[in-house]
């Protein structure tokens, strides 16, 4: 083969990988959700607050799901049940409320501290069931469905057995409900209806109701 076509032939592949890098970079960039201000001072408070957790990638969905700042946490203090996909801000959220408010109650009504949360997950495509047609807060990773809490005895505390009956467990999940919506900005609750008989749904997304 003649030098010059050989030298062309590698040109031309040479132009063609930088062609596909760039496309492969620039479709990460696109399906890449936007950074909220404030995320990597997110991430630090998760640091510094000692939450188990490593930052991911979550990409917008052509239907809009996806998480800013994703994050995939393992405790947030006390540990969790199943490691939980969500938006930094969430665990933020939840890792405040866990140390200010689940903690100092615990320690109040049983004497003991609670050892793991115990959550029907996050991260979740769908709409919401309120019948508007929007997502989810799921949806972004900005809301999680706690089912209940296990206390260092090893003694479990739910939403589904607890909530309704009177006792020192239901009045543990009320104030925590109630607290809730100092660190939350929807707290849904049995009271809500009866898909949420069985979990307080905490989210961190732009609407505001307490304990409906
Ligand atoms: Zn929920």
């Amino acid at each position: 083969m003649p030098l010059y076509r050989a030298t062309s032939i590698i040109r031309r592949q040479g132009s063609l990988i930088v062609a596909a890098t760039l496309l492969a970079l620039l479709s990460g960039c696109l399906a890449r959700p936007p950074q909220p201000p404030g995320a990597a001072q997110c991430l630090a408070e998760l640091n510094s607050a000692g939450v188990g957790f490593e930052p991911i990638v979550v990409p917008v969905a052509a239907n809009g799901c996806g998480i800013a700042n994703a994050v995939r946490v393992r405790s947030v203090g006390a540990g969790l049940d199943q490691p939980v996909v969500a938006s930094c801000g969430l665990a933020a959220a939840l890792a405040r409320f866990e140390r200010e408010a689940v903690q100092p109650a615990a320690l109040r009504h049983f004497g003991q501290r609670v050892t793991v949360l115990r959550h029907f997950g996050s991260y979740d495509c769908r709409r919401e069931s309120t019948g508007r047609d929007r997502l989810s807060q799921h949806a972004h990773g900005n809301a999680i469905d706690l089912a209940g809490f296990q206390l260092a005895d090893g003694s479990s505390v739910t939403v589904k057995a607890d909530w309704q009956r009177p006792g020192p467990r239901r009045d543990f999940l009320r104030e925590l409900a109630r607290r809730a919506c100092s660190y939350f900005s929807v707290v849904l609750t049995p009271a809500r209806d009866a898909t949420h008989h069985d979990h307080l749904h905490l989210d961190v997304g732009p609407y505001r109701l307490c304990g409906g």
